[in-house]
């Protein structure tokens, strides 16, 4: 059956809003969005260059001051009123989320209501921000600390899944009491202005929430502006390099949450049949493009073979295809570059002898205008492979064995990424063990719970710093302020 047209019909007249005002022509130019289901034009964006991004964070400045002013529990009940938004738009945003990067609509329908947790998970701290009184003895006087917002962050977002990515970030920046310019991904422009639109309608008052869409130049421009008083970057590890390095000027402090390259590691006690079903998820979920899919899958020899047959039965089962068919899991991959690239490295793994257990192609026949890559499955792969070092984005997943524990630790903390480790065990001792060995900013163990608004996640190595996520992800938005008064 050929794939069906995107939802185009709920794209707005291209234009860039920088609060009430829509600009059609602007320093960053206008570029196609192409729907990655059909490789089709859906309709023109208007980007943002440097122009825009210096009225977008003039503009935050001059509006934080409403919003850094406002009560804790106006700031609490304008959250709440903005989840409620997005679930009472759940259809359309979820139809604009799918028509974005072309994923699948039986995922794009769980992220608004993903997204609204995220929204009052943090509404909740908003009146629970406040300080500490610190203790002076043996010197007399009182001293406290104010927990301050920044003022105006500038967020940038990757294109992988844009309505949570929002709610990750104006969720705790506007706990906390800042202004948001946010830079979506030339790639994803859709969704994020419609949530600034939302945030406004909610009661955010009109500047607190900027959406600027555009690329790298846009994002640059962002990172240096002096106006800017912390940068919250999601993207990869490369990128996140070069905002550093053009933070540095100003000093600006700096979070990221970067690439990675996690580990599913099976061991011999696990429940075989269930550990291959998440596994499976490391290629599938998001068509790989997740920045925490278990991308690599370590298997006790023991059980390798079974583990393997399941994945490759399952994987074989795998409804892909066609976004908008209710029961596609795997979609395709975002642009015709990201599909190149990866089909690219698998031509380059194929070279260097790895065996290919299924996949390896890009999709054809009805799904030949799309940017689809097969379902992949690569056995005998060198750990300082390409394959195994480097994200790949993609729907691949790498296999290798090991026989102790010691050696699975090894393979897992070997590369130089550490965002997420998945472990399959039944040995609660060893449970434990290994999850303090694994350098990973999270690990889940024997299955993950998605993304809870209330936990930690972050990287550590080159998968980042910084974390979104509960307490720690509003402390990034906050900096204490100490107060002396002698007694
Ligand atoms: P990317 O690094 O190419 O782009 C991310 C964002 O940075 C985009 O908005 C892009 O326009 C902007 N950008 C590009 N060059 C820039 C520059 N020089 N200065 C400032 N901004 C610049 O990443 P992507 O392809 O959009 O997203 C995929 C990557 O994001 C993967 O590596 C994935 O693992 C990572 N990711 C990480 C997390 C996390 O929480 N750790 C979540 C989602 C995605």
């Amino acid at each position: 059956m050929p794939v069906a047209e995107p939802a185009a019909h709920l794209l707005d007249k291209p234009a860039l809003w920088i609060g009430p005002e829509a600009l059609t022509e602007t320093s960053g130019g206008r570029i196609a969005h192409v729907y990655a289901a059909t490789g089709r034009p859906t309709g023109e964006v208007v980007l943002a260059g440097p122009a825009e991004i210096d009225a977008a964070v003039s503009l935050a400045r001059a509006a934080w001051p409403q919003w850094r002013d406002a009560t804790a529990d106006a700031r609490r009940d304008t959250l709440l009123r903005l989840a409620d938004l997005i679930v009472a738009q759940a259809a359309e945003l979820s139809q604009l989320q799918s028509l974005e990067i072309g994923l699948p609509v039986q995922l794009a329908r769980q992220m608004p209501a993903l997204a609204a947790d995220q929204l009052r998970y943090y509404a909740g701290w908003c009146d629970k921000v406040g300080g500490d009184v610190v203790p002076t003895w043996p010197i007399r006087g009182l001293d406290y600390t104010l927990d301050e917002p920044y003022g105006v962050v500038g967020g940038i977002i990757p294109w992988n899944g844009t309505l949570m990515a929002m709610a990750q970030l104006l969720g705790p920046a506007l706990a906390a009491g800042n202004a948001v310019v946010v830079k979506p991904s030339e790639l994803a422009p859709f969704v994020a202005p419609r949530i600034a639109r939302l945030a406004v309608q909610a009661g955010v008052p009109e500047g607190v929430v900027v959406v600027v869409p555009g690329g790298a130049e846009a994002g640059r421009a962002l990172v240096a502006h002096p106006e800017v008083d912390k940068v919250h970057f999601t993207g990869s590890t490369a990128t996140g390099r070069a905002v550093l390095a053009a933070a540095a000027p100003t000093l600006t402090p700096v979070a990221l949450e970067l690439g990675g390259k996690s580990a599913h590691l099976v061991f011999g006690d696990a429940d075989v049949r269930f550990a291959a079903r998440i596994a499976m998820s490391g290629a599938v979920a998001l068509a790989g493009q997740g920045c925490a899919n278990g991308t690599r899958l370590l298997v006790h020899e023991s059980v390798r073979e079974q583990i393997v047959e399941t994945v490759l039965a399952r994987l074989r089962r795998v409804p892909f295809g066609d976004p908008a068919n209710e029961r596609t899991v795997l979609g395709p991959v975002v642009s015709e570059a990201s599909c190149r690239r990866i089909l690219g490295v698998l031509a380059r793994a194929r070279a260097e002898g790895v065996t290919l257990l299924t996949g390896g192609d890009r999709a054809g026949g009805d799904l030949a205008d799309g940017f689809f890559v097969e379902p992949t499955v690569v056995a005998d792969v060198a750990p300082d492979s390409e394959l195994v070092q480097e994200e790949i984005f993609g729907p691949v997943l790498t296999v290798q064995t090991f026989g102790s524990e010691e050696e699975a630790i090894a393979l897992a903390n070997g590369t130089r990424y550490g965002l997420g480790a998945y472990l399959h065990t039944n040995d609660l001792r060893r449970t434990h063990r290994v999850a303090r060995a694994l350098a990973s900013g999270s690990v889940w163990v024997n299955g993950a719970p998605g993304l809870l608004p209330s936990a930690p996640f972050g990287g550590v190595k080159q998968s980042g710093f910084g974390r979104i996520g509960g307490v720690a992800g509003l402390r990034e938005f906050l900096r204490p302020k100490n107060v002396w008064i002698p007694a």
